[in-house]
């Protein structure tokens, strides 16, 4: 369905969805084995953007096949890191002049604010790949020596890294490019080969980006693309025997699904999972940034962000003023259309989600919190929902506890460090925490105590791609980013030489 609204988004993004999209196996894009397709939907209008090819069994054992292949094939496996840099920079570049089109469709596809589309997700990926492709020249073993030997024998000891071989990657519908990015570029960086699945929800930008892939001249069957549900497409890359690890980003249900599923052959495996991220304001902090920035933390991209800030802890003394505060900006951002002009807000993901979100929001309202503002589908058509703030919820309400992955936030007060530490790991989640203070040692004695694999100082949500990201606890397993991310995708193997 091809509206007039949707020339804000560009011509090449509108030529881009008005042909049915296929799977990228082999070099090839390819309809399902049995031409099965199902819907692309704009959840600004709930209409259907485009029909997406839906991969099923014969289409995962042919991808998977035809990675392996690529894997073994020496042009790959042989071709200088010099030169896997330069098809990785090539892709930036791609991806760079080809911003219009990707913020268009990613605006379109998951609902953001196309100047957010643009600047996030699409430059950000840009700037991703550039700083990955650096790393293909830089994968390195170590040389040791042996610790106990046997007398009168000289030995050579060292350690090579080493591709693991042909990797799953499922990604999740909040930032689609950028995680087919985080994914796919530190893989082939180190020359593995790869599966990507993008969400059901959002698949446009990740087959566009399957297109400047073979633009770039990555060999046929790198990168091999397939479109379709977690349960069946996802479930059966999964269970493939030629899988040699999979990556997933998503919820920590399915994470742990996977998580078993790979044990039963041991498949490599990393997972980047949920968080019920808390924002600590102290009273000392710098209230008028604290408070936009603990807006920011939940409501940027509607709040579906594995890292969002949904528990604010502001401290006794200036509770009532930060939530006023964070309630004020949330009744003046503009909902609307991700491609709609002077929209700050869009609508979340999907019908489903919403349902998911909306049901959080009557279960915090029926557990005794008290809604500050929001607390309500916005408008009819469109799967918008307003921002939202609870105060007065218990230590177990369902939304103190549980990820919503929308724009609600619930706000608790606290009274001294070791009351804020305790509250702040009582969560199964542990991915991210931010701290907003100006005293250092408030903040050094907090940041050794929170559970958690980011902590931001004065900041939140700011991810670099230098700098490891992942979880403590439920919120995953490894870490991506930075030097880590090679290892995630490299084997170590030793070498002992008698010489
Ligand atoms: P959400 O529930 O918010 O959609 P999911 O964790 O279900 O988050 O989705 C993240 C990714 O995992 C998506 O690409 C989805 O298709 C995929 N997925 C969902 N269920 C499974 C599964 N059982 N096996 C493999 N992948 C799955
Ligand atoms: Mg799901």
């Amino acid at each position: 369905m091809q509206t007039a609204q949707y020339s804000a988004l560009g011509e090449a993004a509108r030529r881009f969805i008005a042909e049915k999209r296929r799977l990228l196996i082999d070099g090839q894009w390819v309809d399902a084995a049995d031409g099965k397709t199902f819907a692309a939907i704009d959840p600004a209008t709930e209409g259907e953007i485009c029909q997406l090819a839906e991969a099923g069994p014969d289409d995962v054992d042919r991808a998977v096949k035809a990675a392996r292949r690529a894997f073994e094939d020496s042009k790959w496996s042989r071709m200088r890191p010099a030169d896997r840099e330069r098809l990785l920079l090539k892709l930036a570049d791609l991806v760079e002049a080809n911003t219009d089109q990707l913020a268009g469709l990613e605006s379109l596809d998951v609902g953001k604010p196309l100047f957010l589309a643009r600047i996030i997700d699409v430059h950000g990926t840009v700037e991703f790949l550039r700083y990955m492709a650096g790393w293909a020249t830089k994968v390195e073993g170590r040389t040791l020596d042996v610790s106990i030997g046997i007398p009168n024998a000289e030995f050579q000891a060292y350690t090579l890294r080493q591709p693991i071989g042909v990797v799953a990657q499922i990604i999740p519908w909040n930032f689609p490019l950028a995680m087919a990015a985080w994914k796919l570029a530190p893989a082939l960086a180190v020359g593995c080969t790869a599966v990507l699945k993008p969400a059901e929800q959002t698949c446009l930008t990740a087959l566009r980006l399957g297109e400047l892939i073979q633009e770039a001249g990555f060999p046929a069957g790198v990168v091999n693309i397939l479109t379709g549900p977690g349960e069946t497409t996802g479930a059966a890359l999964v269970a493939h025997p030629g899988i040699d690890k999979i990556a997933f980003t998503g919820s920590t249900g399915v994470g742990k699904l996977i998580g078993k599923s790979a044990m039963d052959s041991l498949k490599r495996v990393s997972l980047e999972l949920g968080g019920k991220s808390p924002v600590i304001i102290a009273a000392d902090a710098d209230l008028d940034q604290a408070i936009q920035g603990a807006a920011d933390a939940i409501f940027f991209n509607q709040g579906q962000v594995c890292t969002a800030g949904s528990r604010l802890y502001a401290e006794q003394s200036v509770f009532d003023r930060v939530v006023a505060g964070v309630a004020d900006i949330a009744k003046s951002l503009k909902l609307g259309a991700g491609y709609a002009p002077d929209t700050q807000l869009g609508p979340l993901v999907s019908g489903e989600q919403m349902e998911r979100v909306l049901h959080y929001i009557d279960t915090g309202r029926r557990e005794g919190g008290e809604v500050v503002t929001g607390g309500a589908r916005h408008g009819g058509q469109g799967y918008f929902v307003q921002p939202t703030v609870f105060t007065n919820c218990g230590p177990n309400a369902t939304v103190l506890r549980e990820e919503i992955f929308g724009p609600v936030l619930v706000a608790s007060p606290y009274r001294s460090v070791d009351d804020i530490a305790a509250l702040a790991n009582d969560t199964s989640y542990g991915l991210a925490a931010s701290i907003w203070s100006n005293n250092l040692s408030f903040v050094h004695r907090l940041t050794k105590r929170i559970k958690a694999g980011t902590v931001w100082v004065n900041c939140h949500n700011f991810v670099d791609p230098n700098l490891p990201f992942g979880g403590f606890k439920q919120s995953g397993l490894g870490r991506e980013n930075g030097r880590d991310a090679i290892d995630l995708y490299t084997e170590t193997k030793t070498v002992l030489m008698k010489i």
